[in-house]
This record gives C-alpha cells, sequence and structure tokens, in this order.
C-alpha cells in the first residue's frame, strides 16, 4: 500500500520538505484508519503527556515504517535524520507523564476506546542549559504552524471566580499497533500571549490568566500568585473534561444516571481531582439530587498514586480555591461534611482539615472506586502505611498495577538492530505478546547469540557516541563502560551518591589504582527550577566532570558526562547505549520507575535498590542478573520512624566517607565552582542527608566495583543481559493497561 504516495514524498528534495510530508500523509493516513468505538471509554487525564516525537512510533504502530525507511533510503536520506526536524513536545516532566504517553499507546495497541485529557502549555516545561556549569531554564516552543495537532471546534464556557474564558480542544491522534485511533485532547485558549515571557528566561507576569493560563507545565509556584495559576490550570483541565464527558455520554445515549455505564475517568494523580467535585456540580445543574450525583460521579472515578513524599501530596488553602472556583465550594464543603458525618472528625480521613486546607488524595479516595499504587511495593506501603487510614476503611478499593513501557518506542524504535535481531530468533509474536520474549531463554548459553547482544551493543553505544558529539561536542570513548543514571533530579533518587562513587573513583585514579577499562559516567536531569539542593547536586556533577576532565591522571580512565536538557529523545539515544542502569533510591522513596524497565529491555544490568519495580525486576531475572545493594525499606522506614538516623554521625566516624564528602569543597572544585553552592551541598550532605545517601554509600560503591569487575567477563556478562531482555516481557505497558481494564475500567 501507498508505494507511489512514499515514493513520491521521499524524492523531495530538502529533509525538511520530507518531513513536513510525510507529517501530513501520516495523519491523513490515521484519520482514514477511524476511531475505535465502544459504549463505554476510559478517559485518562492527566497534567503530564510526555509523548516525544511521533513520526517513527506512527509509521511503527501503522506498519509502514520500513517500507518508508527504505523509501529514503533509495533517495540518499536517513529517517533518523528526517526525524530530528521534528521538535519534541515537553508537554511533561518525567516518569509520570512518560507513563500517561505509554498508557495511550496500549489502550489504543488493545483496541479499547480511551483518550487523553490534559493542557496544550505553548512553552512546556523550560528546557535546560548549561552556562558556567549551572542549570539554566529557558523557554521551550515546540508548536509550529504544521504539527500533530488538529484544532477542533469543540469548546467549552470555564467560570472562575473572576472571570470566565472560552475553551477550544486540539486534539492529537494515537494509534495503536495494528489497531485504529483513540486521541490525545489538549485545552487551550486562544488568548494566550507567548511575548510576555521574557526572553531567554522562563519568567513572565502571573496575574494575567488570560495570557498565562497554558503558557508552561508547572509554572514556578513559589509564590501566591504562582499557586494560584496551578489552581487555574487544574480546573480549566477538569471543567473542560467533565464537559467533554457528559456531552459524549449523552451523545451516546446516557440519561446521566447511567453515566458509569459510558465512562470511566482515571485521575493520574492529585492534579485532575476537581473533576470529582466539577463532574457533580454540572450533575446538580441537571436536576440530579447531590446523593444520586454524589453516588453516579463515585462509580466514575478511579485514582492513580504516584508517590510517598509527602510534599508531593497536593493540600490547597480553601480560601484559593474560594478565589478560583467559588462555585465548587458548596460541593467540597458537602463532600468533607459527609465524610465527617460517617467516619466522625479523624483528622486523617478529613478533606477540610482544621487548618482550612482542601487535601487533593482525600478526595479521590473517599469519592473514587478506586485506588492504585504503581508497583507491587509501592501498593504495600500506601495499604500498610501512608494510606493505612483509608485501607482501613475501604479496603476493597486498593490494587496494585505495577507500572509499564510501550514496547513500540522503548524496543522497536530506538532498538531497531536490538528487536529484529530478537525477530530473528523467536519470530514477531513478541510485538504483541510481550511475554514471548521468554523464548529468548533458549539461547542463554548460545555463544553466537551471545556475542551478536555485544555486537549490537557496541554498535548502540557508537551510534550514542556520535549523536552526543553532534549536540554537545563531547567526545567519549565506546569501548569504555557506560554507567547511565538518567531521570529528573532528586534527592530521593540519589544523584549525589552516585557523584560521591566518582569522587571515589577520582582518587583512587590519582592514588595510582588504574581500572581495567575506562568508565563514562553518564547523567542526565533536570532540576525543577525552585529546588536548590537539586541544582547544586547538577552543579557538582558539571564541576566534577570539568575537574576531571582536566586531569590528565584521570582523564584516560574516567569521564563524567552530563546530557544537556534530558528528554523522551535523549533518552531514546542512551539507553540502547547503556551497559549499567543505575536505580539507586533510597529504598520505599521511589514508588515504581520506568527507566529501569526500559533500560533492562534493551540489555543494561541494574545496579539498584530493591525499591519500586526493581523488586519486581530482581524476582524475574534471579540475584545473578542484577546487581541490588542498600537498606530495606522496611529498615529506611523504621529509620524515619525513629528518627534515628544520622549522617553527622556517619561522616564523624567514618573517614573513610568524610573524605569523599570533604571533596566537595576542596580547592580543586571550588577552582571551577560556585562556592556558596558547593558548600550548601556539604552541609546539607553533613547535617541533613534526608534521603541518606550516606547510608548507603560504602555498600554502594562495593557492589559497583564488582559489578565493573565481572564486565570483563564478556561471555557472563552477555548472558545477564539476555536474561534481562528474556524476562522484560511483564512490563510491558500492554500487560498493565490489561489489567486495568480487568480490574478498574471493565470495558468492553
Ligand atoms: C522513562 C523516563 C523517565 C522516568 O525515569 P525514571 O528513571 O523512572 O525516573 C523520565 N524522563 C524521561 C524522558 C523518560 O523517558
Amino acid at each position: 500500500m501507498y508505494e507511489n504516495e512514499i515514493e513520491n514524498i521521499a524524492s523531495k528534495a530538502s529533509n525538511e520538505e520530507v518531513y513536513y510530508s510525510l507529517l501530513e500523509f501520516t495523519k491523513d493516513i490515521m484519520q482514514k484508519r477511524g476511531k475505535i468505538e465502544g459504549k463505554k471509554k476510559i478517559y485518562y487525564i492527566s497534567a503530564e503527556f510526555l509523548i516525544g516525537k511521533l513520526l517513527s512510533n506512527n509509521l511503527i504502530n501503522l506498519g509502514i515504517y520500513d517500507q518508508v525507511a527504505e523509501a529514503l533510503k533509495r533517495h540518499g536520506k536517513n529517517i533518523s535524520e528526517i526525524e530530528e526536524i521534528e521538535p519534541e513536545p515537553s508537554l511533561g516532566n518525567g516518569g509520570l507523564g512518560r507513563l500517561a504517553a505509554c498508557f495511550l499507546d496500549s489502550i489504543a495497541t488493545l483496541g479499547l476506546p480511551g483518550d487523553g485529557i490534559g493542557l496544550n502549555y505553548h512553552l512546556g516545561l523550560f528546557k535546560q542549559e548549561f552556562e558556567n556549569n549551572l542549570q539554566k531554564e529557558v523557554q521551550n516552543p515546540w508548536i509550529k504552524n504544521k504539527s500533530w495537532l488538529h484544532k477542533t471546534n469543540v469548546s467549552y464556557p470555564i467560570i472562575f471566580g473572576d472571570l470566565r474564558v472560552q475553551s477550544i480542544m486540539y486534539e492529537i491522534d494515537v494509534t495503536g499497533y495494528d489497531n485504529k485511533c483513540n486521541t490525545l485532547k489538549l485545552f487551550d485558549i486562544e488568548t494566550i500571549d507567548e511575548t510576555m515571557v521574557q526572553e531567554d528566561s522562563i519568567s513572565f507576569d502571573k496575574n494575567d490568566i488570560r495570557k498565562n493560563l497554558t503558557l508552561f507545565l508547572y509554572p514556578d509556584d513559589s509564590d501566591y500568585n504562582g499557586q494560584l495559576l496551578r489552581i487555574y490550570q487544574q480546573y480549566f483541565m477538569v471543567s473542560n473534561a467533565a464537559q467533554l464527558i457528559i456531552d459524549e455520554a449523552v451523545a451516546k445515549g446516557s440519561n446521566l444516571y447511567d453515566l458509569p455505564d459510558y465512562a470511566v475517568v482515571q485521575i493520574n494523580d492529585t492534579h485532575p481531582t476537581l473533576v470529582i467535585p466539577e463532574l457533580i456540580r454540572l450533575l446538580l445543574k441537571r436536576d440530579i439530587s447531590m446523593d444520586d450525583a454524589i453516588n453516579i460521579v463515585s462509580r466514575m472515578c478511579a485514582y492513580t498514586n504516584h508517590t510517598i513524599l509527602a510534599e508531593a501530596l497536593e493540600k490547597w488553602p480553601i480560601w484559593y480555591l474560594e478565589k478560583v472556583v467559588p462555585h465548587l465550594m458548596p460541593v467540597i464543603k458537602m463532600l468533607d461534611v459527609k465524610v465527617k458525618e460517617k467516619y466522625g472528625n479523624n483528622p486523617k480521613l478529613a478533606i477540610i482539615d482544621k487548618d482550612n486546607r482542601v487535601h487533593m488524595a482525600h478526595i479521590d479516595i473517599h469519592y473514587g472506586f478506586s485506588v492504585n499504587g504503581v508497583a507491587a511495593l509501592h501498593t504495600e506501603i500506601l495499604k500498610n502505611s501512608e494510606l493505612k487510614p483509608f485501607y482501613d476503611i475501604y479496603p476493597q478499593k486498593f490494587n496494585n498495577k505495577t507500572n509499564g513501557i510501550t514496547f513500540r518506542r522503548w524496543l522497536l524504535h530506538c532498538n531497531h538492530e536490538l528487536s529484529d535481531f530478537i525477530t530473528s530468533k523467536i519470530g514477531d509474536g513478541y510485538k504483541k505478546n510481550a511475554e514471548e520474549l521468554e523464548k529468548l531463554m533458549q539461547f542463554a548459553s548460545d555463544k553466537e547469540t551471545l556475542e551478536k547482544l555485544l555486537d549490537i551493543k557496541i554498535a548502540k553505544k557508537r551510534e550514542f557516541a556520535n549523536y552526543l558529539y553532534a549536540n554537545q561536542s563531547i567526545k567519549i570513548d565506546e569501548n569504555s563502560i557506560f554507567d547511565v543514571q538518567v531521570k529528573r533530579l532528586h534527592e530521593y533518587k540519589r544523584q549525589q551518591m552516585n557523584a560521591l562513587y566518582i569522587i571515589h573513583k577520582y582518587m583512587e585514579i590519582k592514588a595510582g589504582k588504574k581500572p581495567a577499562r575506562p568508565i563514562t559516567m553518564i547523567f542526565g536531569a533536570k532540576a525543577a527550577p525552585a529546588y536548590t539542593i537539586a541544582k547544586d547536586i547538577i552543579h557538582l556533577i558539571l564541576c566534577l566532570s570539568d575537574v576531571i576532565k582536566n586531569d590528565p591522571d584521570v582523564s584516560p580512565y574516567l569521564s563524567v558526562v552530563m546530557l544537556e536538557n534530558y528528554n523522551v529523545t535523549y533518552a531514546e539515544k542512551v539507553i540502547p547505549a547503556a551497559d549499567i542502569s543505575e536505580q539507586i533510591s533510597l529504598a520505599s522513596k521511589e514508588a515504581s520507575g520506568t527507566g529501569n524497565m526500559k533500560f533492562m529491555l534493551n540489555g543494561a544490568i541494574t545496579l539498584g535498590t530493591d525499591d519500586g519495580a526493581n523488586v519486581e525486576i530482581h524476582q524475574f531475572v534471579g540475584d545473578d542478573n542484577i546487581y541490588i545493594f542498600g537498606e530495606t525499606s522496611e529498615q529506611v522506614i523504621e529509620h524515619y520512624n525513629k528518627s534515628n538516623y544520622s549522617s553527622e554521625k556517619i561522616y564523624d566516624e567514618d573517614k573513610e566517607i568524610s573524605k569523599l564528602v570533604d571533596f566537595i569543597i576542596s580547592k580543586e572544585l571550588f577552582a571551577v565552582g560556585n562556592k556558596k553552592s558547593l558548600i550548601r551541598l556539604y552541609m546539607e550532605i553533613v547535617t541533613k542527608d534526608w534521603f541518606m545517601a550516606l547510608l548507603d554509600l560504602k555498600e554502594y560503591i562495593k557492589v559497583k566495583e564488582q559489578m565493573l569487575a565481572d564486565y570483563e567477563d564478556r561471555d557472563k556478562w552477555a548472558s545477564k543481559m539476555l536474561v534481562n531482555i528474556a524476562k522484560a516481557g511483564f512490563f510491558s505497558s500492554d500487560r498493565t493497561i490489561a489489567q486495568y481494564n480487568e480490574d478498574i475500567w471493565k470495558l468492553n
């Protein structure tokens, strides 16, 4: 099919022309494929959809990728260069937003009717640049005249306390693998003014809602106006969602009392929580009683919890909501009264607490029918500690859905070499049924297979090295070990512990102990603009990179690279090239992780704590094919409960550790870095270390050294790679979505 069209496109002169023709061509095919239909639909509402570039994935899902790639090749063009032209939308921040994007792919692939609902942020999350070894944030415009977005004529009035706006809905088609389409619906208003953002920055006037409502994802909320803007955004998102859901159900014949037969809403983290009172309010307006409205909506809404970090569970002062959404307050107050009537004045269960703050997660749990965690350990922690008071009253609502990733993007697209090789070994059934990867186990000690895996890894390392050089003018040695930690910067993820490892290695090499093979430490991470310590950690890593690069004693054996503006595109390049996957969060703190799954699938070996989905990876691959270290989640939770962890004590008593920490404020680092930032980070680690980097540091160093030594037995290492790939099937988001559907959504 499409031979002539594809030939015609491939013969165009410039890469730009080819890209834009392919864009229109692909959009056209998706339109013709048609929509996945069904009586009941899942609405996945999320503040973030970190979708990445779409061209290749759409071509793969439409089954014409190879055909297009070959036609381009005949005309002397390369599809990966064509792809470079597509801007990556930064509509997400990290794992949570990427999960939403993987889910949309799997929902369509399984043929389930389901749309994403979010916002069309014009400037996305910020773009990261490095200047003087510091992170700088600049705007990231991504919407061009021609893009995957189409404007629809769907539009709703949205009422705020002090203004009223009219929305417009944009859509991006989401094609399933070998299936029809769903859509990602992104709401916006016409009056947004990008010119109000100061050039080369992310600052703007936070008061002018008509101009700024959908400028940025997570606009700075360190002040009052910033916090109000977050509520404006959240309500704008869910009021549009609620009106759309009701309209679509009514169009299909709903009498509103049977709304749960037409719609199920998945609330991704607490940002979309206000959809619950908004749906109730809209039903009241249609003359449904309060009790009936609450009953209907409670049978429609399900909540996914993504974190146990207390600071991430949203609580808004009631008068913020009174200002932005006064018409929602009677409903929220009624929801609170009913909880208090039923369960007494238990502060742990209250929607409105004694300080007059509204607890968003509590609305979700009381008035949704399902609460799920995102990995087995995480769900157990929710049930047994973080949300225990709720589990005690609603045990039937709690369930686990271990996260997953779409193998179309994270294997077929980002690692053709590996997926073609797997196909040559076990056929291509695994593309639709990921569990078939297990068939690879029969080759676990087949020399030829193992050698080929190592060859593919080297090819992907070379490819990444070239990309890195083209992007950041940094040269790395493809024969070194690529040790990779790429993820949002947060103290709980413990990039600082990895940095202390680098200091250890640097000192060893300085003392004459050279590693068997050079090591390349690769980081990629954005820090939230107001998170000072996170930015200090980036600064430390960049300074270490600088010191090591300029030290001829050390640079032949060790190098440190920080990827600038880590995003999906970068992830797709670096993950297939990784030898070691760093998943070193403080046990109990990483809800699931999905980066860990992408690395596993691409044959990297995990160095990690027994945390999040690492626990499940560990169970699947067994002790011999993963490197686990550190205190367990139970031990860590006990330290918090007893407040008995003291980094100062460790620092004072252990000279090997204090020597590493002291290097943060050494003359070497001061020579290239900002003294204030380095001292602040040093003090934080010595006196607070809230996420216990020093607790596991020595064992981390020891296990990593073991891993580097084991790397030298190439056959054995390759068989570990193979086992990881073979056991990755469980982590397909197709499995995750099948479980959501089976236990929560019940579509079809
Ligand atoms: C998968 C992914 C993440 C999540 O990584 P974790 O290691 O699970 O935190 C973050 N950012 C991007 C760009 C990703 O692709």
